[in-house]
């Protein structure tokens, strides 16, 4: 499953690819663009504009309107349609910069490539290819935990009703 995004959706792009999922976004992108791109590369078009989504239908493409207010709404309503797990697994993510596939980096590597303190503290990083930005699973670790189990449970509450 590969994505395009529309560019309201940054924050929700950057979601994705950390949980894996391959997406196309840029706030350059045309309506029209959106659309060609999505039938040549076969991807599902997600969006919040109304009359996209109806353009994008007509001409049969695969499009998800995205509806959910908050991150935790929107990404609850995705892994319900398409069928993803709503937890991170490193392995599989992808940079939420540029969408390219992480990889784990050994920290004698990265010596003196983040701040001191972030070395000493932990062990495992990771290293996008592409944009060369260091990940690792920081302070801010807790809050993408937090959001995920929340659009978890909206799934549960989802299936109930
Ligand atoms: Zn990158």
């Amino acid at each position: 499953m590969k994505f395009i995004a529309d560019g309201m959706l940054g924050k929700l792009t950057r979601w994705l690819r950390m949980l894996g999922q391959d997406v196309k976004y840029s706030t350059q992108f045309e309506d029209e663009e959106l659309i060609a791109t999505a039938k040549k590369d076969h991807r599902v078009l997600l969006t919040r504009d109304a009359e996209l989504y109806q353009r994008a239908i007509v001409r049969g493409i695969d499009a998800f309107y995205v509806d959910g207010r908050t991150e935790p709404e929107r990404l609850a309503e995705l892994a319900e349609r398409f069928g993803f797990p709503l937890a991170i697994d490193l392995k599989r993510s992808r940079c939420p910069r540029c969408n390219s596939k992480i990889r784990s980096t050994p920290k004698e590597k990265l010596a003196g490539k983040v701040e001191k303190n972030t070395f000493i503290y932990y062990d495992e990083f990771w290293k996008c290819p592409k944009c060369g930005h260091i990940y690792w699973q920081g302070a801010h670790w807790g809050s993408i935990r937090a959001t995920l189990e929340e659009a978890q449970r909206k799934v549960k509450v989802r299936s109930l009703v």
